[in-house]
């Protein structure tokens, strides 16, 4: 990296030693995982590109556009609607949890027994090592799962501009009612934050551009449907996970250009693996950069992720907000609309989860599922048993897994996913 990039990190307040060492980590382990596959489409390269300059091209850009005036404001969870925030003139980011960090000091602020994703985005914090978080002008906190309400409430002492969205636990009318009106709060702290009006024309415009995202990871998915899958589960995590953070329209761009070749590997029948090797469904809780353990786990024991039933995945982008309306009201009712229909496990009852899982099962010709349950993650560990007894009485086989972000349990789990994949030969 060059000298000017430090300069930028040290500016941003970060601690230059701690960043270099968490650089060093996730470029180890993208080398390791990513680099070594075989059979990666060319057009990849960009997502190569875009993960080596993670801290530096891309918090550059960030930063030019924030002196032009463009606020920045950074998201844990795909409840915040990234249109509203398009629509005046802001970008949103999604903030990376996906690594442990600064642990010995996280656990003087949070439980040892705490999900290693709410640990992890204190660990970024408390070891200022997040060019993101440190360059964001408001950063959004919701009340989802009991570990993230409490946490929000000590890390409001260390971030600074915290503003914590209420989110509804039940789909009901009341439910609905309160989505509506924390959209509206947010639609203006966001207006007051960048002293902007959002107007029908814009939001229309956040729509559309979001949409288009949307559109084409659902191009990507359904050429995942292909037996040889083109690409790996591994690669298409990756472009889930850029979702977050890349310019969105590149980043639309980016991924029509990976189908573009993808569509050709599938008229002359290439594929990353076999044909005969097992698919699989992974569901469950995100995976944030750089939590690419358990794909690359099972993609080296001889199967293929061809979905992800998750935010960072089909959960996250599988409906699209109805951009025909004509006024800002009717927009925001379209954008309460398309949000609550998101199944997160905070949801009680759920049952559209579930649903959505045997769905994909049978789209994506699933031969097995993996349910992927962080531990001390209760919604979805809970909600795995339920998973599990739908997808038995169907006759899908199924692997429920529960692990963190350490590498202690690679033999373990290689283990059993080995002998899980082997049964599905
Ligand atoms: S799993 Fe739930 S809390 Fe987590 S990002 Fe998704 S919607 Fe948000
Ligand atoms: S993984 Fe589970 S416990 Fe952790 S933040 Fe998400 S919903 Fe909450």
């Amino acid at each position: 990296m060059s000298q000017d990039y430090h300069q930028m990190w040290s500016d941003l307040g970060l601690d230059l030693d701690a960043h270099d060492a968490l650089l060093d980590v996730l470029s180890k382990a993208y080398g390791d995982i990513y680099l070594s596959q075989n059979h990666r489409p060319e057009t990849m390269q960009y997502f190569d590109f875009v993960m080596s300059e993670v801290h530096g091209l891309r918090i550059k850009e960030l930063l030019d556009e924030k002196e032009q005036g463009r606020k920045i404001i950074g998201s844990y969870c795909v409840f915040v609607p990234e249109e509203i925030v398009l629509a005046a003139n802001a970008t949103l980011i999604g903030l990376c949890s996906g690594a442990d960090f600064a642990t010995e000091e996280v656990e003087q602020f949070l439980p040892r027994n705490t999900c290693a994703l709410i640990k992890s985005s204190f660990g970024f914090k408390l070891g200022k090592v997040c060019p993101y978080l440190e360059s964001a002008d408001l950063v959004v906190g919701e009340n989802t799962c009991d570990g993230k309400k409490k946490a929000y409430e000590t890390l409001n002492d260390l971030v600074k501009n915290l503003y914590v969205m209420d989110l509804p636990q039940v789909k009901s009318n009341q439910g609905r009612k309160l989505l509506k009106s924390e959209y509206y709060r947010f639609k203006t702290e966001v207006e007051n934050l960048t002293g902007k009006t959002i107007t029908t024309d814009a939001l229309k415009k956040g729509i559309q551009i979001v949409n288009n995202k949307r559109k084409a990871i659902h191009r990507l998915s359904n050429l995942r449907r292909s037996n040889p899958s083109p690409i790996s589960g591994l690669d298409a995590l990756l472009t889930n996970q850029v979702f977050f953070y890349d310019n969105p329209e590149r980043f639309t761009d980016s991924v029509n250009k990976i189908c573009d070749e993808l569509e050709q590997r599938i008229k002359q029948k290439i594929g990353v693996f076999p044909e005969s090797t097992p698919r699989i469904l992974l569901s469950g809780c995100p995976m944030a950069v750089p939590n690419w353990k358990l794909p690359w786990i099972i993609e080296s024991s001889g199967a293929v992720i061809v979905g992800e039933e998750s935010c960072v995945g089909e959960r996250g982008v599988r409906n699209l907000t109805n951009d025909s309306v004509n006024t800002v009201d009717e927009l925001m009712e379209a954008i309460i609309d398309r949000y609550f229909k998101i199944d997160c496990a905070l949801f009680t009852p759920n049952p559209d989860r579930l649903n959505h899982i045997k769905e994909m099962v049978e789209a994506y010709t699933v031969d097995g599922v993996i349910h992927y349950g962080l531990q001390f993650c209760q919604p979805y560990i809970m909600e795995s048993i339920p998973v599990e007894k739908v997808l038995e009485k169907n006759s899908i086989p199924i692997l429920r897994v529960e692990t963190d972000y350490s590498m202690e349990d690679v033999g373990q789990l290689k283990t059993r996913i080995e002998a899980f994949i082997e049964q599905l030969k």
